[in-house]
């Protein structure tokens, strides 16, 4: 590959002020070399050079947290109910031949980079994103999923989890990573959490879990009452033992927190759910679109932040939210919890990179880091440029008025790996 050097007018380093008319220099190993104003960053020879005129330049988008597996079953799942709908979810994938995994985990893909989106964290059981993220040359984790209500069946979940790994292992390495996934408190025992964690620690492998949703999954940890314990005593499986935890306290209960563990959701938490996941240091995925559309209601992500754990935004699946659009989920944030732009925009670039422990490989863009970038297009409406108080907008409050359509270009490690269709 060419070096290649990008210019804008606007360059978004994430770390520090926008610059205007700034300039990017990736070197020919994918890793950025310079990135400064115009006149402060070389211009070599063998470089590819790319100015993108009145555009935005930032660092590629992270999503902490989608399902690709399922791309293209948006619209199959009306079930208004929650429980409902995760039964709903697991009939269609039954359904699903495995070949139709990977090309949805394909496409998916490529649709995050026409997105703006370079790295991805991916909760699945198929098998078919880690490989299609090798295939491709992408970045992300894939977290394998494993699921098991019974207390009888920890040994048998555990050992399918373990030969998944195993067999999937031949697709990470670069920057291609494998975690590990159980599921969430409704469809995993006390005892497969405190296994799976204890295997995980020893392999040295991130855990990523549903955590603290939907106020059935409060409901059946604390009394077994609520329709996620109507289902399991359905199916004879005995309730969660003791009762009376909340959904944080009963992972910190089973050993499952750490500075490797990305709790995804976490709408009910308490104040002392939070101290408890800042105490491990874990990690959250806020998904605030899929919270609304699940109507799980409102994350208390301004004392996630306040409390100064590491939070990343995510979009959850398709099925949940129907586009995949991170920007929205800015947007969505900055209003939750009162953020400024720059504030709202870091929680999809840099936060996002730190919430997943990649915040020396991606995030920034700064030298040594990879050459991951998005360009957006510039919107030449007068609401996207003046702002509803008619002042010039900042260049993140552009940013994030933009979405998916608006990307001109996506750069993975300095690789073009996407290119708008659409005119200028
Ligand atoms: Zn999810």
């Amino acid at each position: 590959m060419r070096a290649r050097r990008l210019s804008a007018r606007w360059v978004l380093p994430i770390e520090g002020p926008a610059l205007e008319h700034g300039a990017l220099l990736i070197g020919a190993d994918g890793r950025i070399v310079a990135v400064g104003p115009e006149a402060a960053v070389p211009r070599p020879a063998e470089a590819v050079v790319e100015d993108f005129g009145d555009a935005l330049l930032l660092p590629g988008l992270i999503n902490t947290h989608t399902h690709l597996e399922l791309t293209a079953l948006d619209g199959a799942t009306p079930e208004p109910e929650f429980s409902a709908w995760i039964r709903r979810v697991r009939e269609l994938k039954a359904a699903r031949a495995p070949e139709a995994f990977l090309a949805a985990a394909r496409r998916g893909l490529a649709d995050c980079w026409s997105a703006g989106v370079t790295t991805i964290a991916d909760t699945g059981d198929s098998g078919a994103v880690i490989e299609a993220l090798a295939e491709a040359g992408g970045s992300g984790i894939a977290y394998q999923e494993v699921f098991g209500p019974h207390p009888d069946q920890r040994d048998a979940s555990l050992r399918g989890l373990q030969q998944a790994v195993a067999r999937l292992g031949r697709f990470a390495g670069g920057r291609v990573r494998i975690g590990v996934s159980p599921h969430a408190p409704y469809t995993v025992s006390g005892s497969l959490y405190a296994a799976t964690a204890a295997w995980a620690r020893e392999a040295g492998l991130p855990i990523a879990v549903h955590l603290a949703e939907s106020p059935a999954e409060s409901a059946l940890l604390a009394g077994g009452t609520g329709a996620f314990a109507d289902a399991w005593r359905g199916r004879g499986i005995p309730m969660p033992a003791p009762l009376g935890h909340s959904p944080v306290a009963w992972l910190e209960r089973h050993d499952v927190l750490s500075e490797r563990t990305l709790c995804i959701h976490v709408v009910q938490a308490a104040p002392a759910d939070v101290q408890r996941l800042v105490r491990a240091h874990a990690a959250v995925a806020h998904c605030p679109m899929s919270n609304r559309a699940h109507g799980h209601g409102q994350a208390p992500l301004a004392a996630l932040l306040g409390a100064g754990l590491r939070v990343g935004l995510g979009t959850d699946s398709i099925m949940s939210v129907g586009t995949l659009d991170l920007l929205a989920e800015a947007r969505a944030a900055r209003a939750l919890a009162g953020l400024d732009a720059a504030q709202a925009l870091a929680l999809c670039t840099r936060d996002a990179a730190r919430a997943l422990g990649l915040e020396h490989e991606i995030g920034v863009l700064a030298p040594g880091l990879w050459g991951d970038c998005a360009v957006i297009r510039p919107s030449t409406s007068p609401g996207a440029v003046r702002g509803a108080a008619g002042k010039d907008m900042s260049a993140e409050d552009r940013v994030l008025a933009s979405g998916p359509r608006d990307v001109l270009a996506t750069f993975v490690g300095g690789r073009d790996v996407h290119r708008t269709s659409s005119p200028l």
